[in-house]
């Protein structure tokens, strides 16, 4: 059995939450059994360890949980891209349409320094426009990302094929056709 195996069974489909017709992948299940959150987190790290990362950056709320674990493990440090409103310090932002209206992440400037290798996380892949808002924020303060990391891609909904048109190198280990 394979680690994306092992994850795909501990992933629970949640039917039309937070609305009608929305199939709602919860990894909440697999950060909740230590083997499978070890699996999960292992991956990424054998993954990057051999590789240059400077910096992991997290996305608001699942992909704080995943990146700092893989931050810590890698020896590098995390900083967060949040949603509006939530960073103290000066801060780039990004808009971004979602299906009904809009909403907007942001980035401490200081968080990314001009040059630095980004490791960019997050949980799962729908549309895509949170990661590449995300991708944007990095790169307006000078990042490069190695990657772009995720648990769960919904290839159905086109966001990971429009972030690889973008030029964003994906990871993701469970695929719900
Ligand atoms: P996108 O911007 O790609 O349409 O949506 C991805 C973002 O919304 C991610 O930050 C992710 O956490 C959240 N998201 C959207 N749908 C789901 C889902 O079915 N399961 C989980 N866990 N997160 C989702």
């Amino acid at each position: 059995q394979s680690a994306a195996d092992i994850l795909r069974q501990r992933i629970r489909t949640v039917a039309d939450w937070p609305q009608a017709g929305v199939q709602f992948r919860d990894i909440t299940p697999v950060l909740q059994d230590p083997v499978s959150f070890r699996l999960m987190v292992q991956t990424l790290v054998v993954r990057y360890m051999p590789q240059h990362i400077d910096v992991v950056a997290g996305i608001d709320a699942r992909g704080f949980i995943l990146g700092a674990v893989v931050a810590h493990e890698l020896n590098v440090g995390f900083v967060p891209v949040r949603k509006k409103g939530k960073l103290p310090f000066t801060t780039v932002s990004e808009e971004y349409e979602l299906e009904y209206g809009s909403a907007t992440v942001e980035l401490h400037t200081d968080a990314v320094k001009p040059g630095d290798r980004v490791l960019l996380i997050d949980d799962l892949i729908a549309t895509g426009g949170t990661m590449m808002a995300a991708k944007k924020l990095i790169e307006r303060l000078g990042g490069a990302i190695v990657e772009g990391a995720a648990i769960v891609d919904l290839p159905e909904l086109g966001g990971s094929a429009l972030l690889r048109a973008a030029g964003l190198e994906l990871f993701t280990l469970v695929d719900y056709a």
